[in-house]
């Protein structure tokens, strides 16, 4: 039991610091120039369990030769847009990155992609929890997720209706991939923080304005932590090994035993469904009706 509980508590840490949707977004915009209009000439596995759902070596000849006609992000996954028609879908789970460039090839390395233009990037992952996956229909992965919190299609009346079905913790369901794509653990508490709502309030009790709030929130601190290529807080880099710099705005993500910002009070730590999440007591009002 107390080794189930120590496993849990890495884990917890660990899932704190993977990639989410700023650092995603920033990853495809800036691969997009080297790789977008060129061809993937060939892949070189040297892990061959980074690939799921097929084997490697088919993997390898599906993918070499093709000119890769788009770079998106679905949420958390970067997708790949190949001229067959597949899509090489990129899940960097905790540790995971594409790294532009030959100096990156080392131990950690478990995919070479060479370009048509003479470049190559690499996929590294010292965790190897990190996978990708080629499919003919997107649909099948990118269908159970939930609307883009920068999309039109995200709207205040959405956010609402997707939280009035979650009887859950609020910081649980923003975590909820089918209901919001893209969201992880650092940007859910400092959306609920900039809301002034506290993390074990109940999804499906918060008022039309607090909703609102909300939504305003999300939208504001992602499209500020894609301005600042992302949060290198642990292991993400970007594609040229550079750090995103997200994490210095951070009020309360990482920052716990620190005061807050705006009222001094020290940061705190707990566990929402097994995972870590910081919020400032005095910002952010238990009010009625807390879930555990
Ligand atoms: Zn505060």
């Amino acid at each position: 039991m107390q080794k189930a509980s120590v496993i849990i508590a890495w884990y917890a840490r660990l899932v704190q610091k993977m990639p989410e949707l700023p650092e995603v977004e920033t990853i495809k915009n800036e691969l997009m120039p080297h790789v977008v209009g060129y061809s993937i000439t060939g892949v070189e596995l040297l892990d061959d369990s980074v690939v799921t759902g097929m084997s490697g070596g088919e993997f390898c000849r599906m993918v070499a030769g093709q000119a890769v006609e788009k770079l998106e992000r679905r949420g958390k996954y970067l997708i790949f847009l190949l001229a067959n028609g597949y899509s090489l879908v990129v899940h960097f789970r905790m540790t995971g990155a594409l790294l532009l460039g030959s100096k990156n090839i080392d131990r950690h390395t478990r995919a070479v992609f060479h370009l048509s233009i003479g470049e190559h990037f690499v996929f590294r992952d010292p965790r190897r929890f990190g996978v990708m996956r080629l499919l003919q229909d997107i649909d099948d992965l990118t269908g159970k997720l939930g609307p883009e919190p920068l999309s039109e299609n995200f709207t205040p009346n959405v956010l609402a209706r997707g939280l009035s079905n979650h009887h859950i913790p609020i910081k649980a369901a923003l975590l909820d991939q089918g209901l919001i794509a893209g969201i992880g653990n650092m940007y859910a508490d400092e959306s609920l923080f900039a809301s002034h709502i506290h993390p074990l309030r109940k999804a499906d009790a918060l008022s039309p304005e607090e909703i609102s709030n909300l939504h305003r929130s999300i939208q504001k601190i992602l499209r500020l932590a894609i301005s600042d290529k992302g949060a290198s807080v642990d292991t993400y880099v970007r594609p040229d090994g550079q750090e995103g710099t997200a994490q210095f705005k951070f009020n309360v993500a990482h920052r716990y035993g620190k005061a807050c910002p705006v009222c001094g009070a020290p940061i705190q730590r707990i566990m929402v469904r097994n995972r870590g999440t910081c919020f400032c007591p005095g910002c952010q009002s238990p009010g009625q009706g807390l879930l555990l």
